[in-house]
């Protein structure tokens, strides 16, 4: 049994699974401190394709972020403030954010309405009044309009300035800005592999822009799911040099603010910690400052992806296999009731990969490397973990009557929102499990909700 646990890497803080573990049956559970959950039952009850949510996962990892800079700071005597902004497109959903709120997150927008649900929250009095909003993304005018409709009614909100045709709105704005450098000094080994992108300015224009008026934040964010964590350290050096450049300009720049990118290890091999992180980007921002004479920045970090992809698991049956009939790495396929395309597309998108655990039959004596299908009629609906396929039990040694399960970890970033109707499939139902209480967030849609959704 503790093979099997080992095997599955369940139990292991260092690639996020320290919530997993399997029971004497093989069954998954999770465990929220002393209290555990039995996926298998969960199926049972909620059906397959089923979201599970546990914001409970999220609401460690957020204190456990600030905690970690906190700390850091202390040891270090690094005299700046530190605040985490969640970014909200990681994933929007009500039991995401409300959780890191009650946390003491603060938030960052990329969208007007995004924003609008910052609006709805604030309007209600649902804020501490000391919660503060970044805003990035196009300002639209109905984005911009927004910002100062809120900020008029007393919540403090910075938007960041990413193109010339924003620096008219900021000469009108009363309140603190911020600007983006885009860094284009340092090669980031990432999917978004690229030297430039559209976002912000680099640190010639930014020192070609003379005075801006209430500038507070230097902010970038370059690309996701960085796995070099040297690469992390680095475009925070070069953004400090703009900063320390930029304060000459605009003395009452303070704050610096290093976006998102810190990586999730989805296929299990550990990558870097937030301790080491912090401990490396403290040491180097406080040598920066002290040598050019400066306060400690002030430090925002906006690490969506590592807070709550972790925070949900997304579970499918396997409804059938066939044969490869070709010789390939694998021998079968085997089909899901639910869809890469439509439920986890970042498979599709950016070749995403993913660990999968069986729900039930954990413990199989045999297991056989598969490849996986959706259900959609769309050839490109599969996973095959780069053509390696992955391991899960055979049907044949199941008992008559039992299907099998199994559990796709780490969904809880940006799948949600991107998922899509491709042959009109039903999106998975979501539940929420947090203090021994199970909740039906999203039930499974009827084939007459899809409809409506194309004008029937
Ligand atoms: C997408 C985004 C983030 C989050 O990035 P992660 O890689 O998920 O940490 C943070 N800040 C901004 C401005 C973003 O656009």
């Amino acid at each position: 049994m503790k093979n099997r646990k080992k095997y599955w890497k369940l139990g292991r803080s260092e690639v996020d699974t320290e919530y997993f573990d399997i029971n004497k049956q093989g069954q998954l559970i999770v465990k929220e401190g002393n209290y555990q959950y039995n996926l298998l039952d969960l199926v049972e009850k909620f059906g397959t394709s089923l979201e599970v949510v546990f914001p409970f996962i999220v609401e460690q990892r957020a204190r456990h972020l600030m905690e970690t800079f906190l700390s850091e700071f202390r040891k270090q005597k690094y005299r700046g403030k530190f605040w985490y902004h969640y970014p909200m497109k990681v994933n929007q959903n009500k039991e995401f954010i409300l959780p890191l709120i009650t946390e003491g997150a603060m938030l960052e927008t990329g969208s007007a309405n995004e924003l609008f649900l910052v609006k709805h929250l604030w309007t209600q009095n649902q804020f501490n009044p000391r919660i503060r909003v970044m805003c990035n993304g196009p300002k639209t005018e109905a984005y911009l309009n927004l910002i100062s409709q809120l900020r008029a009614n007393g919540l403090s909100i910075i938007p960041i300035i990413e193109g010339d045709d924003e620096l008219d709105y900021v000469k009108k704005f009363s309140g603190d800005v911020g600007i983006r450098v885009n860094i284009v000094d340092v090669k980031v080994d990432s999917h978004w592999d690229k030297r430039i992108d559209q976002f912000g300015f680099t640190h010639d224009q930014l020192l070609g822009l003379g005075r801006i008026r209430n500038l507070k934040v230097l902010h970038y964010h370059v690309g996701s799911q960085t796995e070099g964590s040297s690469d992390l350290v680095a475009l925070a050096r070069s953004a400090m040099h703009t900063y320390i450049e930029l304060k000459k300009i605009n003395p009452g720049l303070d704050t610096l603010d290093l976006g998102g990118g810190f990586a999730i290890p989805y296929e299990k091999r550990p990558l870097y910690s937030v301790e080491s992180m912090a401990k490396r980007l403290t040491r180097m921002l406080k040598k920066e400052a002290d040598e050019a004479g400066i306060p400690h920045p002030n430090l925002i970090v906006e690490w969506g992806r590592h807070v709550v992809a972790p925070a949900q698991v997304t579970i499918f049956k396997v409804i059938s296999e066939k044969n490869i009939p070709i010789k390939a790495g694998v021998k079968k396929w085997y089909t899901i009731d639910g869809s890469f395309m439509n439920d986890l597309l970042d498979t599709w998108a950016i070749h995403q990969k993913w660990h999968m655990v069986p729900v039930n039959h954990a413990n199989a004596k045999r297991l056989q490397g598969v490849w996986l299908v959706g259900m959609s009629c769309d050839s490109d609906d599969k996973y095959t973990a780069g053509g390696e396929g992955i391991s899960l039990p055979r049907l044949e040694d199941l008992p008559p009557g039992e299907s099998l399960y199994f559990a796709v970890f780490d969904t809880g970033a940006y799948q949600d929102a991107l998922e899509s109707s491709h042959c009109l499939l039903s999106s998975p139902a979501k539940i929420i499990v947090q203090n021994g209480v199970v909740t039906l967030a999203r039930k499974r849609e009827t084939a007459e909700e899809v409809g409506k959704l194309f004008g029937w």
